[in-house]
């Protein structure tokens, strides 16, 4: 494949996110005089996502989550245009429509428009001190207002939620955690492991309340919030309020289009839309997996970096070009002990696990004999050779009792695995 002669064509990128700005980077240094574009939302360049729990928890300055100045895009010869927020997309005419009226014209484009968090949908729900958590000036604000807050509520039980929790904990707020399942990231996690997680969010001063589904908020004389209603009629104190109970992939634009949308924008393993020159990278995605034969999403710093920057090098390229067979990894470091979850254990239609020590924990996910995910808690060395059992597409189910040993490194060479395509 590839692309020099591509130079003189117009790229046109909407969402600057790591996905965004990944894709941009790849374009840059693959061509030679094409035209780079990125409009994006949002009023700075790329920063750390991943880094503003750090910021908000009010330990770390705000400058902790910086990663790209303009100086970045201009020695590239991108053009970035911030506050640009994307209207809709003639797909026919080749050309993208900002909220301003402006016509930009492409060649390609590439969409990395990311999600926004679901509000509560209660009353109140939307009430001053009642937040959601995506954007570094969420970030600020959490941070603001937990540090003036004595009491605080949490609501949902995922990777999100718990990052919440953590920042409730940092700034002395005496919290509820309030999750819709029995346990703490219920699609992955078993109540043995989440007892371990349950167990710590306590020690740092939060409390977890299992099944319970929120009614609404109440407010003080000023419309602040400061209490959080449950359906079962309980009253929790809460002047802060953060909700974390998912998101929506950022695709209003394309409504208009024939772009297929499902959950996000649906792709190809080559993260082709069904639409000539249209692409898609990162959390927007709904990306087909070749090993799993089914489409997934996305939700991780590395994934959205590397779908970025395939696509950009899809897009330049003559020919197919190569899937997307990133398995994704996330870890949640908030606890004197590391969590780590893998692949999609989710997608799991068979599951094993093991108990090693007060706060080390494995579960394995296996679909059709394949590992398709799973979280380790505690010792994260084995965390390397199962991400790479899960890339292998292999059955090794059968292999379950070496995959749990306690310093497992990789199947040997007798333990070999069954290879997918021989079956
Ligand atoms: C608090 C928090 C903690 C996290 N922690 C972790 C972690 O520990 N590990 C991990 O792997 N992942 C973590 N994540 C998830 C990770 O940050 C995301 O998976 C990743 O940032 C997705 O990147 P993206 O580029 O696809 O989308 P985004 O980062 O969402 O970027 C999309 C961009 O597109 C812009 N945009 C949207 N619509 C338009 C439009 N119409 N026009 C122009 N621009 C538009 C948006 O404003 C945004 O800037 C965390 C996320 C959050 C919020």
């Amino acid at each position: 494949m590839n692309n020099r002669q591509e130079s003189g064509r117009s790229y046109v990128i909407i969402g600057d996110g790591i996905a965004g700005s990944s894709a941009a980077e790849i374009l840059a240094e693959e061509t030679d005089s094409a035209s780079i574009t990125i409009l994006s939302a949002e009023s700075e360049p790329l920063y750390n996502r991943i880094l503003i729990k750090e910021y908000a928890k009010g330990k770390l300055p705000r400058d902790v989550v910086e990663i790209h100045d303009q100086s970045w895009y201009d020695e590239r010869g991108i053009d970035l245009r911030l506050d640009t927020r994307v209207q809709t997309v003639e797909t026919g005419e080749k050309t993208v429509v900002t909220a301003d009226g402006e016509r930009i014209a492409y060649d390609e484009l590439i969409v990395a428009t990311g999600g926004t968090p679901r509000q509560l949908p209660v009353p109140n729900g939307s009430a001053d001190g009642v937040t959601t958590f995506w954007t570094v000036e969420d970030a600020a604000r959490i941070r603001e207002q937990a540090s003036e807050a004595e009491t605080g509520a949490i609501v949902g039980g995922g990777l999100l939620g718990i990052d919440y929790a953590a920042v409730a904990a940092a700034q002395d707020v005496e919290a509820h955690y309030l999750i819709r399942e029995d346990r703490w990231f219920a699609r992955a996690m078993s109540p043995a492991g989440a007892a371990i997680v349950h167990d710590a969010l306590r020690e740092r001063g939060v409390e977890p309340v299992f099944e319970t589904t929120v009614e609404g908020f109440e407010t003080d004389p000023e419309g602040r919030v400061a209490a959080t209603v449950t359906e079962d009629g309980r009253t929790y104190d809460s002047d802060f309020v953060g909700v974390a109970i998912g998101t929506e992939p950022n695709t209003a634009f394309l409504e208009d289009t024939p772009v297929t949308l499902d959950g996000g924008v649906v792709v190809d393993s080559h993260l082709r839309t069904g639409v000539e020159s249209v692409w898609a990278a990162g959390d927007v995605t709904r990306y087909y997996d070749e090993r799993f034969s089914t489409h997934l999403s996305n939700g991780t710093w590395e994934s959205a970096a590397t779908q970025g920057e395939l696509a950009a090098r899809n897009a330049l390229a003559d020919d197919s070009g190569d899937p997307f067979e990133t398995v994704p990894s996330y870890t949640v470091n908030h606890f004197p002990f590391p969590i780590a979850s893998f692949g999609h254990p989710s997608l799991g239609d068979a599951y094993v696990e093991r108990t090693y020590g007060e706060r080390e924990w494995r579960r394995l996910a296996f679909r059709d004999g394949m590992l398709v995910g799973g979280v380790l808690i505690g010792d994260l060395a084995p965390l390397k050779p199962l991400k790479e059992l899960t890339a292998s597409g292999a059955r090794v189910q059968h292999r379950a009792p070496a995959l749990l040993a306690q310093s497992f490194d990789g199947l040997t060479v007798e333990q070999a695995p069954t290879p997918v395509s021989s079956d």
